[in-house]
């Protein structure tokens, strides 16, 4: 049996394994997808403590290092189910392993929500992006699109419009569905288009994106908008369902606090996948952390 087993190899899962394996705890982080989480997406990241700019992928190279070089132990798998027992939890994964530990760490993070189409994965990351507050300044000067017309797409429009030549706002529904004071900011500005019942059809770009067709959904017209950039903001869908018998959920995020405790005894949710205002590198490490420290004195206190 494992002391802690942390799910997802994101900054907040491999940040909690440096801290519980250095307090000298067991401990088993599993990852269904790619080491290093949503960060392996991003080639340029400028506000991580530490880094003038590192690409997402040499990040996650380091962070998964540091992670072994403090002894955790890696499977890359999915967890599939979560269960209480008289020790702990068992943890069972796609492949059919079941796994024991007497704490764990919910650090799933979340997925930003697609608009399905061809070429859009290849892109993420090089012309697509996610995050205004990450990503913005990479297009100072620039034409980007916003695609979304809730308060996500509307708060990224208006940093957007700070830094962009042009920002052009795509809305498949006949208005926005924003706040009011964001909808009145946005229309205030001259350098920001707004294009409602709208939708993006195809996505042009071979390193980068060079360039999207949209479609009017009332009249059928097409147009090419040439763009250097492109953020969907659409939604974003946390992976916690597995968790619902043991951690309430809220809108689909784990409801958790500063000190990531869930409402079961031992299990605990960090980064991105918990109730939170800002999701980040650095906040996600720092949850990694108080949900590392919480798990250890947790397991002390089971195993004394
Ligand atoms: C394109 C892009 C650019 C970004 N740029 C920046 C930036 O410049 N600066 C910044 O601070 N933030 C940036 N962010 C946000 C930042 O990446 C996230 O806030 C951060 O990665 C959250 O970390 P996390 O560990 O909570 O979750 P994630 O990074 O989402 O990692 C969670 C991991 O858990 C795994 N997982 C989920 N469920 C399971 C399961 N059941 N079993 C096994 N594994 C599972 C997932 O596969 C994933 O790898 C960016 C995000 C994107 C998408």
């Amino acid at each position: 049996m494992y002391d802690i087993a942390i799910i997802g190899a994101g900054p907040a899962g491999l940040t909690a394994a440096v801290y519980a394996g250095r307090a000298g705890k067991s401990v088993l982080l599993f990852e269904g997808g790619a080491f290093g989480g949503q960060v392996t997406f991003s080639p340029k990241i400028e506000n991580v403590p530490g880094f003038v700019s590192v690409s997402g992928a040499e990040l996650a190279d380091k962070l998964v290092e540091q992670a072994l070089a403090h002894g955790a132990d890696i499977e890359a798998e999915t967890v599939e189910a979560l269960e209480k027992t008289d020790t702990g939890f068992a943890l069972t994964t796609a492949g059919g392993e079941r796994y024991e530990s007497r704490a764990v760490i919910i650090a799933a993070g979340v997925k930003h929500r697609l608009l399905g189409l061809e070429n859009e994965e290849r892109l993420i990351g090089n012309g697509i992006s996610f995050c205004a507050v990450c990503d913005g300044a990479f297009y100072e000067g620039g034409t980007v699109a916003v695609i979304g017309g809730g308060n996500s797409a509307l708060q990224e429009a208006v940093l957007l419009s700070s830094l962009c030549k042009k920002v052009i706002v795509v809305q498949n529904l006949s208005v926005l569905t924003g706040e009011k004071t964001l909808q009145d900011e946005i229309l205030a500005k001259s350098n920001v288009e707004l294009l409602t019942n709208t939708v993006v059809k195809e996505l042009e770009g071979e390193d980068s994106l060079a360039a999207i067709t949209v479609e009017n959904t009332q009249t059928g017209e097409r147009q090419r908008i040439a763009l250097d950039g492109m953020f969907t903001a659409i939604g974003l869908e946390p992976q916690n369902g597995i968790y619902e018998a043991f951690a309430e959920l809220e809108g689909g995020y784990i409801s958790a606090g500063e000190d990531c405790a869930t409402k079961t005894p031992g299990l605990f949710a960090a980064g991105d996948c918990r109730t939170k205002s800002v999701r980040q590198i650095a906040t996600a490490a720092a949850d990694g952390a108080v949900a590392a420290l919480a798990a250890c004195a947790y397991v002390d206190k089971c195993k004394s």
